[in-house]
C-alpha cells in the first residue's frame, strides 16, 4: 500500500533505525539527517517517514507530508544558520536520482553556481 515501509529501501531503514544516520530533526512525519557523500558544508537529506519513490509520488499521494518536507528544509537551514541554500529533488535516473524514497537536498554553506551543471 501507498506509503507502507518497503523492506529493501535504504532510507525506510534509516527511518526505522535499522540503518545509523545523522538525524539533525525529526518530526511526526520527517527526518533530517546528513548525507553520507556531502556536496556542501551543508548537505542534509529530508524525507517523508512513509515510503513514497519520489517527490512526485509524495506530493500526489500525501501533499500535507509534502508540505511538512518542505517547512522542514527551512528549519533545516535555520538549523545551520544557512541564510542562501538550494533544495533539490533528483526525478528519475537521468537526473541522478539513485534511492527510491522520497527526498529534498538541502545544499548550502558554500557558493552555489546557477544555472547549475
Ligand atoms: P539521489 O541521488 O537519489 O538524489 O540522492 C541520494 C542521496 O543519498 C545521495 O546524495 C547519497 O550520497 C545519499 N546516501 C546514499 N546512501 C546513504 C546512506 O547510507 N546514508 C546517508 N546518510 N546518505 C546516503
Ligand atoms: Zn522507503
Amino acid at each position: 500500500m501507498a506509503g507502507e515501509p518497503q523492506d529493501d529501501c535504504l532510507f525506510c531503514k534509516i527511518v526505522g533505525g535499522h540503518v545509523p544516520a545523522t538525524i539533525v530533526r525529526e518530526t511526526e512525519t520527517t527526518v533530517a539527517f546528513r548525507d553520507i557523500n556531502p556536496q556542501a558544508p551543508t548537505h542534509v537529506l529530508v524525507i517523508p517517514k512513509a515510503h513514497y519513490p519520489d517527490a512526485a509520488a509524495l506530493a500526489a499521494a500525501a501533499p500535507g507530508i509534502a508540505a511538512d518536507l518542505l517547512r522542514e528544509t527551512q528549519a533545516v537551514a535555520d538549523e545551520d544558520k544557512l541564510e542562501s541554500y538550494r533544495i533539490v529533488f533528483n526525478k528519475g535516473p537521468g537526473a541522478g536520482q539513485t534511492v527510491w524514497h522520497a527526498h529534498a537536498h538541502v545544499l548550502g554553506g558554500r557558493g552555489l553556481e546557477w544555472p547549475p551543471g
